[in-house]
């Protein structure tokens, strides 16, 4: 059964420099970002969250700056990247505005979504951002990351955005319609194919080699990002985005690959909470916040009696009754010391306890599993 976008709650958008960029005049294609800003804004009102992932960055300012070649070099792409991010951020405020939804834009590099602090820091940022109705703007931090540490694609940036928060969705709005059984630009014998089940190694050699030049996506990167998106248990669909309305054609049928996610998926993360990371510490929390957890709630520090052991935010620590009983494990979004100072307390007290506001639970509840 082909999926379907009417069920979404939390979808990514993967936008290409080639659908952004006008290569006539270097500029930012405006029709073409209100075509795509309206599709957002349709998601928006049935309550789907959107978070864009948008390059365009150095093609934007590639003309600018006289650099024409083919390959540019690493510090080319830095600076290329500070001039044209300024206008890509632009582009999409004044388009996001013109439907009437607030952009903000996230810079982001690999260690951002590989880190558990630093990972636990740019979720929470982006959940604030959805819950305040805003449609964040996400690309890599192309002027600070170098070739070690870069993504180098949007496709897997995207990816890991969708996997970080646990998005339903991943939409890549790509030059192709999909994945060919080989690259039909070359290969008249090429066939479409609209439904990828699971990944395997047939599908990987689909793939082929990497495109020349600049361009930095291809279909490899994008099996990439379907690799892990799928793991995650995120759908991800590549269709094309050329056209006026892209995330209307997908919804109205139009020709697409759809990678479906792995059942197990979204349980993967907390499986891998709940074994393979060692506790080093432990919260002792009273019956009240036991019957929450058990709701389905975050941990709060009022419920919190006391706190053992020494770590970090984001460090696993286990969660005990009163008896000692271990209930649950979970990732600490404050460090030993900080949780010490505000167990017992309310998030009002907060910052006149620690010197900042914080956030409002020690662990939340998508980094907590009930054991
Ligand atoms: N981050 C790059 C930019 O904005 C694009 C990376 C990609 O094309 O996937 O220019």
């Amino acid at each position: 059964m082909t999926p379907s976008l009417s069920g979404a709650r939390r979808v990514v958008v993967k936008i290409g420099s080639a659908l952004i960029v006008d290569t006539d005049t270097a500029a930012p294609r405006a029709a073409w970002l209100a075509g795509v800003t309206a599709d957002i804004a349709s998601l928006a009102a049935r309550g789907v969250e959107v978070i864009v992932v948008s390059s365009g960055a150095i093609s934007l300012a590639r003309r600018k700056l006289n650099m024409t070649g083919a390959r540019l070099r690493l510090e080319e792409k830095q600076a290329a990247a500070a001039v044209g991010q300024i206008r890509l951020a632009q582009a999409w405020s004044e388009a996001l505005a013109a439907v009437g939804l607030t952009a903000a834009q996230l810079l982001l590099t690999l260690e951002d979504t590989e880190d558990r602090r630093r990972y636990l820091n740019a979720r929470a940022t982006l959940s604030t951002l959805l819950g305040l109705g805003c449609v964040p703007v996400i690309n890599e931090n192309d002027s600070v990351a170098t070739a070690e540490i870069r993504f180098g694609d949007n496709d897997r940036l995207a990816a890991r955005v969708a996997e970080m928060m646990q998005a339903d969705f991943l939409i890549l709005l790509s030059d192709i319609d999909g994945l060919y059984t080989a690259d039909p630009r070359r290969d008249a014998a090429a066939v479409h194919i609209p439904l990828v089940p699971a990944m395997t190694d047939e599908i990987d050699a689909m793939g082929g080699a990497p495109p020349p030049g600049y361009s930095s996506g291809g279909m490899r990167t994008k099996l990439a990002a379907a690799h892990i998106a799928t793991k995650a248990g995120c759908t991800m669909v590549i269709a094309l985005g050329h056209q006026d309305r892209p995330i209307r054609a997908i919804e109205q049928g139009a020709r697409c690959t759809w990678f479906l996610g792995a059942p197990e998926g979204r349980s993967a993360r907390k499986n891998w909470i709940a074994g393979h990371l060692v506790a080093q510490g432990s919260l002792t929390i009273d019956d009240g916040a036991i019957r929450a957890l058990a709701r389905g709630s975050s941990l709060f520090p009022a419920g919190i009696k006391a706190v053992a052991g020494m770590f970090e935010r984001g460090d696993a620590v286990d969660v005990l009754s009163s008896a000692g009983v271990r209930v649950a494990r979970g990732l600490a979004g404050y460090s030993s010391a900080d949780a010490a100072v505000i167990a017992g307390h309310r998030s009002e007290d907060f910052e006149a306890l620690l010197g900042f506001r914080g956030r409002d639970e020690v662990i939340h509840r998508d980094d907590l599993v009930l054991l």
